[in-house]
């Protein structure tokens, strides 16, 4: 028997350290506290009951709603030299009564059950021979009437639970709508105390939403960068799956389709074919996605708009489960709006208010050009993201704006939409303004309106455009079902007051924003990677397993990164447990040891992930926090750290700013960029630096009278920390 929790994590599954609240749960439940753990999808739910598996004496019983599910935990498992094995209809008979032996006998450590086959006499009269030490809920949610996923069966698990009054319990979910919690807790005669709420934030997804123009060529230049990689488009309709399909296979991609009109053994075939790497890209309906675990899904794409907030984090949640980064990108137009907008009109009562909702949140959402999309999606689920700038989403990676004054068109714009008596859509009123002779002007007699036709100096499109922003600005409301404009109080307040509203009159392309699709944690060495990826695969279908059975892309980067040539350096590599360093290290070194010496390339020493984390836990930073103060030490140029990690100058300094402000050395440097204040000021904002702490800009841009613009400011506030 393994002797701690850290043992087997290094030694079983060959990891450094733990994933927040993992170690948590694990404790509680080798103390035989019932728990309940809510963790995003890639969270690392698994390792929480696999790892007390390995340390109890006896059987832990997992119940899972999916077959495919089962099976590829297990084969996971069984690479790793764990004994696991799942019991369902897809066994033979001869392999079910192999398996009933092995239960019986105490050789299997984990039993992989749906419930309905736990609820089986045989099944339960096995059970009562052996030793039940924990019994596993994986995805609880199917036990509430409340979730989207509710499974009649797993509420009887609750009598199944008082045959084992020795076993603990351990229920897991990414649901986190408190109604679903409670009645999980409830069902299972779980306590609050023992509830584990991971943060739902995934930090390693870069989240985009880009206007919606010519959607396939728009497709066609995203996929560009993800050659050889996987990934998941999503569209609203077979047909459009259908057809999006055709166009990608007629460009050369490497792509299947995946709905539910499809044939059942197509269907099957195409999803074990991206499973297995066979292919890279598959065009999907919603219904594609549950019970997959393919840890490398490097993008997601909405090639349409998704029907709810919870629906579009959910699926944007299946890429970058293994922790490198991931891109997720919604493609949105208004149109799509109206399409779902025209289905959902066809339902009645209850159902379409609720559906009505959940679609203005995400248009909201996805409108917002402003705000780190990461807040809205959080707070969905009860979260609040505190931080300014996630630092890994479009808007909080674009270039901020250039505000013109843009007083009159607004003004003209705001006094239309209430001429025309607050009852009209931006379309129209933008129509009333450009002096359209269209028949719903005629109509309404919007030509006789004193607005009429004082707007054509602005195109329609800018129009629409600026009253995006005088939305979200707060100077309109949108009724959700008609979507008609009216005023708000501050609306009518700043057209009294003359105020001067300030914003954009050209909408930027959205190819020009900055996103980080390319960028990569670990720098790698990509030739070696691919030979590891080929190896990978070979040995992937000799066993008939997915790749990532054998090994993570993660793993494989690090040995592309840290060139390990013996048994003992990859035994440090993340993912290298005592099993797999047995079963498939020499085929792996067989690889990077010739290529060493072909290049002359040495080993590379790898500080293992704890020291890291116990280093960032220490000064409480992130890992970019460090990387960047700590290039920023080491000389590098504002060029090439912008151009390694994808943001703007302001970023990389606020980065070292807050570097320096966790008390970690600064060096001073003068080489950064010119500074346009005249030295007096200069002196000036270094004294005012002193007085009001460094901590935040405005106070010093205020104290003097802002006469040293912010861009000096951020450098000016790194040579005062840097005395
Ligand atoms: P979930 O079930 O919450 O979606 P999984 O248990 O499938 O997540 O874990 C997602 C991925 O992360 C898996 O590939 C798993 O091997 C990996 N993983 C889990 N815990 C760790 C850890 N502590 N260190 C490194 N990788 C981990
Ligand atoms: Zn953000």
């Amino acid at each position: 028997m393994q002797s701690s929790p850290e043992a087997v994590l290094k030694n079983a599954f060959g990891y450094d350290s733990f994933r927040p609240l993992q170690r948590e749960v694990i404790e509680n439940v080798l103390a035989r506290q019932d728990s309940l753990a809510i963790m995003p999808t890639g969270g690392g739910k698994s390792l929480c009951y696999q790892i007390p598996a390995l340390l109890f004496n006896g059987l832990t019983v997992v119940v899972s709603p999916l077959i495919a599910l089962m099976k590829d935990q297990v084969e996971q498992l069984r690479a790793a030299g764990v004994p696991a094995l799942f019991l369902n209809s897809s066994l033979s008979p001869e392999a079910y009564s192999e398996n009933m032996a092995s239960i019986r006998n105490g050789q299997a450590k984990l039993l992989y059950v749906a419930p309905e086959t736990l609820l089986s006499p045989r099944i339960l009269s096995l059970l009562a021979e052996v030793q039940v030490d924990c019994l596993t809920i994986d995805e609880a949610h199917c036990i509430s009437e409340w979730g989207h996923d509710f499974r009649p069966e797993y509420r009887q698990l609750a009598d199944v639970r008082r045959r084992w009054p020795e076993a603990v319990c351990l229920a897991l979910t990414a649901t986190a709508t408190p109604r679903v919690r409670a009645d999980i807790s409830s069902s299972l005669g779980l306590t609050a105390a023992n509830e584990f709420v991971a943060s739902f934030n995934r930090e390693n997804l870069f989240i985009e939403v880009a206007p919606k123009r010519d959607g396939e060529s728009q497709l066609a230049r995203f996929l560009e960068r993800f050659k050889e990689q996987s990934g998941i488009v999503y569209c609203f309709s077979r047909r459009q799956v259908d057809e999006l399909n055709a166009y990608l296979a007629q460009l050369g991609c490497s792509v299947r389709p995946y709905h539910a009109g499809l044939d059942d053994t197509v269907r099957s075939r195409n999803q074990e074919d991206f499973i297995r790497d066979n292919v890279q890209i598959m065009v999907a309906t919603i219904a594609f996605g549950m019970g997959i675990n393919k840890p490398n899904v490097r993008f997601v794409v909405h090639y349409d708009l998704p029907k709810s907030i919870e629906g579009y984090y959910q699926e944007i949640g299946r890429s970058g489960r293994d922790g490198l980064p991931a891109h997720c990108l919604l493609l949105y137009s208004y149109g799509d709006a109206a399409k779902l907008k025209y289905f959902i009109n066809q339902k009645e009562g209850d159902e379409r208010k609720a559906a009505v909702q959940q679609l203005d949140a995400i248009v909201r959402y996805a409108e917002d050009r402003r705000n780190c999309r990461r807040k809205p999606l959080l707070a969905y689920f009860g979260e609040q993201f505190s931080s300014e700038n996630c630092g890994n989403c479009d808007n909080c990676n674009a270039e901020a704006p250039v505000l013109e004054d843009i007083t009159i068109p607004a003004q003209k714009f705001l006094s239309c939409v209430f001429r025309v008596g607050e009852r009209f859509g931006a379309a129209h009123v933008a129509d009333v303004l450009l002096g359209s002779k269209n028949e719903k002007v005629l109509r309404f007699g919007h030509e006789q309106l004193s607005t009429y036709g004082i707007g054509k100096e602005l195109s329609q499109k800018q129009w629409l455009f600026l009253a995006r922003q005088l939305a979200q600005l707060g100077f309109l409301n949108q009724d959700a079902e008609h979507r008609a404009l009216s005023l708000t109080e501050t609306a009518r307040a700043a057209l009294k007051n003359r105020a001067k509203f300030f914003g954009q009159l050209h909408e930027a392309e959205p190819s020009a924003r900055s996103d980080s699709g390319k960028r990569q944690e670990i720098e790698h060495d990509q030739t070696l990677f691919a030979l590891l990826r080929a190896k990978r695969k070979e040995l992937a279908d000799a066993d008939g397993v997915p790749p990532y059975v054998i090994f993570s892309d993660r793993t494989l980067i690090e040995m592309a990164a840290y060139y390990p040539q013996s048994r003992q350096s990859l035994l440090g590599i993340s993912g290298v447990g005592q099993v797999k360093l047995e079963k498939f290290g020499g085929a792996f070194l067989g690889i990077i040891i010739p290529y060493c010496q072909e290049n002359a390339l040495a080993e590379k020493i790898r500080e293992p992930e704890r020291r890291k984390a116990a280093k960032k836990a220490e000064s409480g930073l992130g890992s970019r926090t460090t990387l960047i103060g700590e290039a920023y030490n080491n000389g590098g140029s504002l060029e090439s750290l912008m151009e390694r990690h994808q943001i703007k100058a302001g970023t990389i300094l606020d980065y070292v700013t807050k570097y320096a402000l966790a008390g970690n050395p600064l060096r001073q440097r003068e080489d950064l960029l010119p500074l346009t204040a005249a030295p007096a000021e200069q002196q000036a904002a270094l004294a005012a630096f002193e007085e009001l702490g460094a901590e935040y800009l405005k106070p010093v841009f205020e104290k003097l009278d802002g006469r040293v613009s912010y861009e000096d400011l951020r450098i000016l506030r790194l040579r005062c920390l840097a005395r």
